[in-house]
């Protein structure tokens, strides 16, 4: 349901308002025709490590990563990528964002002998990132990280497990928040910068819902140098929290990038579909359910801009847009991917189709970069203390 006049993986009348900037409306179109013309590049097909590991070489040669090593930050085009990517396929946007969620540690908090180690070739996609918070006991509660991080003579040794960790596999290199001191919860967390090859990192293999490179990693006496430090000892939390926030909203633009996908094709499905005389399309239930996709994602790509908006000015309440952003457009793209097959009927549920597809790869927004009962904690903590006593008045 784009409602361009010409062909766009965006709303272009989300895209012409105050929010965007003349720059990024050109990068939506020179998103949107790069995405037509490197479909093939970008289906999610084959074995998705190769696959991963193919179109993130892509990006990097057509400079889609080049923000990585010493570009502007700008929250705006990063979820203009996303949503562009996760428009065209499921590995696309995978390959990017988490590209771009294990450099952003590096470029805000590295060194810059481990920034010049890094990120150029990140920017190039010729290296692979990865960033690693989660465990098996610790995914929505980061302050239960347990991952030990001892200090030696030479430097570190790691041992225990991170999980659920993207590009598991095929990372070159993962940022990890391990455990240095006893805490309490989030004190005592310190991030480190672990190459693929050390000795004594091996990574499980987890099949996914939408397959993609994916997996538990084990340390097992990890021994580090100094160097590995990223950031200052005891500063993982804020490091891993500083990352989380700017790229939550993110996730949403993502969501909103299946959804319309989702709903685009839905939409030509029942203008075409014969139906008691005439088309899917005129029966009224049908268009209502085309009524509350609009509003739901005219909904999310306004939260989005909002959020992305507020953190390229520096505003204040940025993690809090944030988490509204992923929180709604998350749970509508859901629905509206769930709306979306309802109208294909049968056809939606074909193995390796594109409804179903989206079925499957749209489920884990939901969860990743904290569950939407997360974002609510997030949401609902940051209302102001003075609101209640306005309205009790
Ligand atoms: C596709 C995918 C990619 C991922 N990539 C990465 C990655 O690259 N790096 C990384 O570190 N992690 C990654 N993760 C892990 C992800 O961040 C965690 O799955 C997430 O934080 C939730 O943790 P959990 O799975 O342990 O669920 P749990 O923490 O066990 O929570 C389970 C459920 O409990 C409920 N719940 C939890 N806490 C609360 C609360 N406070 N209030 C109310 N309800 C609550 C929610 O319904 C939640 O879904 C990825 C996960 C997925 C699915």
């Amino acid at each position: 349901m784009t409602t361009a006049t010409s062909h766009s993986n965006f709303d272009t009348h989300i895209l012409a308002l105050p929010l965007y900037e003349d720059h990024h409306r050109e990068l939506a179109q020179r998103l949107t025709t790069w995405c037509d013309e490197h479909r093939e590049t970008l289906a999610d097909s084959g074995q998705p490590e190769a696959a991963g590991l193919h179109i993130l070489r892509a990006l990097g040669d057509a400079g889609w990563l080049a923000f990585l090593d010493g570009g502007p930050d700008d929250c705006r085009a990063l979820c203009l990528a996303r949503e562009a990517l996760a428009y065209t396929g499921d590995l696309a946007d995978y390959a990017f964002s988490i590209q771009a969620l294990a450099a952003t540690p590096i470029r805000l908090f590295g060194t810059d002998d481990q920034r010049r180690r890094y990120l150029p070739g990140l920017a190039a996609g010729t290296l692979c990132g990865a960033f690693a918070v989660s465990e098996k006991t610790a995914g929505s509660d980061v302050a239960a990280i347990r991952l030990e991080a001892r200090e030696t003579d030479g430097g570190w040794v790691l041992n225990g497990g991170k999980a659920w960790i993207a590009n598991a596999g095929i990372a070159d290199v993962y940022t990890v928040i391990a455990r240095t001191g006893p805490g309490p919860g989030t004190f005592g967390l310190t991030a480190f910068l672990v190459p693929a090859g050390t000795p004594g990192l091996r990574v499980e293999p987890v099949p996914m819902i939408a397959p993609r490179a994916f997996g538990h990693v084990v340390f097992d006496d990890c021994a580090l140098p100094r160097e590995a430090l990223l950031g200052r000892r005891g500063g993982g939390f804020p490091i891993a929290m500083e990352v989380l926030d700017r790229f939550r909203m993110t996730v949403g633009a993502a969501a909103l990038g299946f959804a319309r996908r989702a709903a685009d094709a839905a939409l030509a499905r029942a203008r075409e579909r014969p139906m008691l005389g005439g088309k899917l399309f005129d029966l009224p239930t049908v268009r209502t359910a085309f009524a509350d996709m609009e509003v739901k994602l005219d909904a999310a790509a306004l939260l989005v801009a909002r959020s992305a908006w507020e953190t390229d000015q520096g505003g204040p309440r940025y993690a809090r847009h944030s988490s509204v952003a992923k929180l709604y457009a998350t749970e509508a793209a859901q629905q509206i991917v769930d709306s979306a097959v309802q109208i294909f009927g049968a056809a939606g549920l074909v193995h390796d189709s594109l409804m179903e597809r989206l079925y499957r790869q749209i489920r884990s927004l939901r969860i990743y970069e904290g569950p939407s009962e997360i974002q609510q904690a997030i949401i609902a903590a940051a209302i102001d203390p003075d609101r209640t006593h306005r309205g009790a008045s």
